[in-house]
């Protein structure tokens, strides 16, 4: 391939072209001259360091200890390279990247000074045509955008900011020669890292500093100071190691996964963690301290008062301590900063914190900054406004794909990509740490690497091949764009009005922006997706064209987690113990699950039974005194395993949620006592509840059935006998991934025979105990089976993707509509059986209680109508 500036017009012809010297762009050109691709980064600065490049601002410094952020590619540079600081400030790190520049001799096919403005692609030629501001034409096989995160500053957005005829800075555009504001008054925009970095080493300087903040922001102190030992030391002992583990780590740095949530803690322990993680200065570690710090309201709640706490002990003004407490966002959905000495700065005379919640800027002058109370004369303003994150740096070059697709205006709406790596539409077009990636999430130097390696690879194997184009599926993008955000729907991150979700820029539009996933399930992802032949990718060439379609990840990311954690205990097949050996098991499983949410009373009972007495447990809902409605609940398990007491966690949970008496009733179990005895209980218990109810504290007239699994079996039979029996009533029935059908040839069977906790080898255990062959079409076992479905119950049936029993619970809901029942299907994407009843495990399966507790809501509210 000829390489060479040609400067006249001409185009210039390369295998890759690299956009950026970062971390990023720099570490991409190593890879790509070792695998002996003709390459040139262009990169708008006039040397090496992306961030550290521009960010100069007093005080800016890394947020992650610098022992981690940092290459990992190459010991012999590590064993050059010794950070001073836990924390390394600006000059020290741009020193580093430029001796990383100066070691591997990167400057000659690095073209400074020159911004990328556009990049087309030819189709024809499967090339891409990119075009500089200074007029260079560069043609080449694959176009890589390491164009950086937080690199495109937001456009000032305050009416008035161009008359200021003062000085004006920007933090992320910082003048290289320094800046001197002593005796000056100086205000300081922005509360974000840059801010809080900046603002303690600019009151230093400035006579009199106005901080404008319009967000409070959470920040610890950094307790910066030389590289810890103890970090130093193991990188000694086993320099691989430590790397190694940081890439298979949640965030890309070491450190121990949190178990225990908030509440698990008592107020001392919570108390001790909430110090510890004070006293060690370090962000990632902070949030790994309370398991459900990020997904649980309550809990994020607890600790961030904690938080405002220690805002209010360091700052000597009440109203300015107040006007300092984040309070209308979970603490770590905005990145949390750390600082030195920020919050002591307002503690000084010269130092005034402005709240524009309270007093919004109206105006900026030529020598003010008015808000709609106050004037505020000033001699210099300094931006620390933030970036257009992301997503800002990519389309601000004018990229076209095929038939004329630009960036922008595919991602008009938000940013659509397969694995952060790369979009549809545009082929050969990588992006380092894109949106959709662990990036800002992580640190960023594990992230970039491990971007910069899979795209290194990929070029080899694809060269290997005799390819030259690669290009993501539509059904991979939709299905990682997909998974990316049910990753952030089980966190609070969407709630805040932070620049992972856009909100930062105006009319930018409103999306989680990371995967939130972590780095070491995203890296695992990546290397599966080329495990499995490159799913989702289209792989063409002269040697000709290869697609394994598919979505990587389909179940949702909890219950994914879950089957992991499942899978890695490695627990013999229940289908292959006795049923005494299964239902020990199962109980032992039990007891290791958070008991759901607090009821207002849990009373056992006993009661009578076709073939002697049957225990029940009844869960009280919290709002005393009631009456309240019954839902008669039928426990899980095959007919085989289960009790009154195993559902434990999902009774509470609907018993909240519907505020309604839960009885859970006991029913005998195969292979002691096949069928038709479970029903025949079932019947028998709906029956007596039906006859005492307000002696149960129920409303007369307002009583349900509900059932898991087996126990819907039983819930839908029992609704079927009522009917025939002439009674008792029944308002609803709620049926959750119920068993309604002894076929097990149907697609859901084949599809989810193994997999998914219940697995169609278990099934047939369950029916082999339960029912004989000969009886299996009885209605009573079989209720699909039942000729008749009309004059039921309304009725709610919850069927999950990756279940066996998935399309009999689908073709039960659709013969009871078609014989006129009220009814209405929820088919719970990425669910298994087992799922959506995990009560504070498989947090993505609230919703689908919430739509139950709705339901039986509703079916108590028209039987008060009629
Ligand atoms: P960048 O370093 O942003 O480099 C991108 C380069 O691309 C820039 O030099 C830019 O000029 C160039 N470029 C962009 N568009 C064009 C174009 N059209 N034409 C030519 N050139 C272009 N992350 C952490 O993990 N830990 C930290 O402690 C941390 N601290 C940070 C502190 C600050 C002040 C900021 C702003 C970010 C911080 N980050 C941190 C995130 C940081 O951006 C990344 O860690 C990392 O430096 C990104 O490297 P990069 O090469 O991907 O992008
Ligand atoms: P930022 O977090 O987006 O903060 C910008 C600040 O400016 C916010 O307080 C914002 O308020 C405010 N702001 C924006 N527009 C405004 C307006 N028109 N009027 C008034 N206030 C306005 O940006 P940043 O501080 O540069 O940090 C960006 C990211 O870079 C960080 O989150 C971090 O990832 C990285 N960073 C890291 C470090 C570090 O410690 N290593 C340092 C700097 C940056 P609102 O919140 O109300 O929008």
């Amino acid at each position: 391939m000829a390489v060479g500036r040609e400067g006249n017009g001409s185009v210039e012809e390369l295998d890759a072209v690299v956009v950026g010297a970062g971390f990023a762009g720099l570490y991409m050109l190593h890879r790509l001259r070792q695998a002996g691709f003709a390459s040139t980064v262009l990169e708008s600065a006039d040397d090496v360091g992306g961030t550290w490049y521009w960010n100069r601002y007093p005080g800016a410094r890394c947020d992650i200890p610098t022992t981690d952020y940092t290459y990992s590619f190459d010991a012999e540079l590590e064993a050059e390279w010794t950070w001073s600081e836990k924390y390394a400030a600006q000059p020290e790190i741009l020193s580093y990247l430029q001796y990383v520049a100066r070691k591997y001799d990167f400057r000659p096919d690095i073209r400074f000074s020159t911004r990328v403005a556009s990049a087309a692609w030819d189709d024809a030629a499967s090339r891409w045509t990119i075009k500089t501001d200074a007029g260079d034409r560069l043609s080449c096989r694959w176009y890589i955008m390491a164009t950086g995160c937080l690199s495109l500053p937001k456009e000032p957005d305050i009416l008035g900011a161009e008359r200021f005829a003062g000085e004006v800075y920007y933090t992320s555009r910082w003048p290289h020669e320094g800046v001197d504001f002593s005796g000056k008054r100086v205000a300081v925009i922005g509360t974000g890292s840059s801010g809080i970095q900046s603002i303690p080493l600019i009151a230093k300087e400035a006579s009199q500093l106005l901080v404008f903040q319009r967000t409070p922001n959470f920040s610890m102190p950094a307790h910066n100071g030389p590289a810890p030992t103890d970090r130093l030391k193991q990188l000694a002992e086993d320099r691989d190691a430590y790397r190694e583990n940081a890439r298979r780590s949640a965030a890309g740095v070491t450190m121990p996964i949190p178990v225990e949530t908030v509440a698990m803690l008592s107020e001392d322990d919570r108390r001790r963690r909430f110090e510890e993680a004070w006293e060690e200065g370090e962000l990632l570690a902070f949030g790994a301290r309370f398991a459900d710090l990020l997904a649980n309201r309550e809990a994020n709640e607890t600790i961030s008062e904690m938080f405002r706490q220690k805002i209010r002990e360091m700052v000597d003004d009440p109203k300015t301590a107040e006007a300092l407490c984040p309070t209308d966002y979970p603490i770590m959905t905005k990145r949390m900063c750390l600082d030195t000495d920020y919050y002591a700065t307002f503690n000084q005379p010269h130092v005034r914190l402005v709240n524009l919640r309270k007093h919004p800027i109206s105006t900026i002058t030529e020598s003010s900054i008015d808000t709609i109370d106050e004037s505020f004369e000033v001699d210099a303003i300094v931006y620390a406004t933030g970036f257009d994150a992301m997503t800002g740096a990519l389309v601000s070059v004018d990229v076209t794909g095929r038939h004329g697709l630009t960036l922008k205006r595919k991602w008009a709406h938000g940013p659509h990509t397969y694995l952060g790596l790369m979009t549809v539409g545009f082929p050969n077009l990588f992006m380092i740490t894109g949106p959709g990636s662990p990036s800002v999430l992580s640190n960023m130097a594990v992230s970039i690497e491990q971007h910069v390696d899979w795209v290194a690879d990929c070029l080899a194997h694809l060269r290997d091949r005799g390819l030259e184009r690669i290009e993501p599926t539509h059904t991979a993008e939709t299905g990682w764009d997909q998974h990316v955000h049910d990753c952030a729907d089980i966190t609070l991150f969407p709630v805040a009005n932070s620049w992972y979700m856009g909100a930062n820029v105006p009319g930018k539009p409103r999306v989680f922006l990371p995967y939130v996933g972590g780095v070491d399930v995203y890296r695992a992802t990546c290397e599966e997706v080329v495990e499995r032949g490159y799913l989702g990718f289209q792989l063409s060439g002269p040697a000709g064209t290869q697609c394994n379609d598919g979505v990587i990840r389909r179940v949702q990311p909890d219950v994914f987690a879950v089957l992991n954690a499942m899978a890695e205990l490695d627990l013999p097949l229940l289908e292959t113990l006795s049923p005494a050996e299964a239902r020990a098991l199962t109980t032992e499983l039990n007891a290791a699950r958070p008991p759901g949410p607090e009821v207002g009373e849990i009373v056992d009972g006993e009661l009578p039974g076709p073939a002697g007495h049957l225990e029940y447990r009844l869960y009280r809902p919290p709002t005393a005194p009631g009456p309240h409605p019954i839902v008669v609940y039928f426990h899980g398990g095959g007919w085989v395993l289960g009790d009154k007491q195993s559902d434990e966690p999902l009774c509470r949970d609907l018993c909240v949620r519907a505020d309604a008496v839960v009885v859970s009733v006991d029913y005998r179990h195969a292979p002691e006592h096949r069928f038709p005895a479970a029903a025949d209980d079932a019947f028998a218990a709906v029956k007596w509840v039906a006859a005492h109810v307000q002696e149960l504290g129920g409303i007369p007239g307002e009583l349900a059935v509900a059932g898991w699994s087996a126990g819907g079996n039983l819930a839908a039979v029992a609704c079927q006998r009522a009917r025939d029996a002439g009674g008792p009533d029944l308002v609803g029935q709620v049926l959750l991934t119920p068993l309604t059908d002894y076929d097990m040839t149907r697609s859901s069977y084949v599809e989810n025979a193994d997999g998914y906790i219940l697995t169609a080898g278990l099934m047939k255990w369950f029916w082999d105990h339960y029912a004989d062959p000969a009886v299996r079409a009885d209605p009573r076992v079989s209720p699909l089976r039942a000729g008749d479905l009309s004059a039921l119950p309304p009725a709610l049936v919850v069927t999950c993707e990756f279940d066996p029993l998935r399309d009999e619970g689908i073709a039960y809901a659709k013969a009871l509509e078609a014989d006129g029942v009220q009814v209405r299907l929820i088919t719970a994407r990425g669910h298994t059986h087992t799922s959506p009843t995990m009560v504070g495990v498989v947090l993505s399966g609230a919703s689908i209680r919430a739509e139950v507790a709705g339901a039986l809501r509703q079916f108590f509210a028209a039987a008060v109508q009629a």
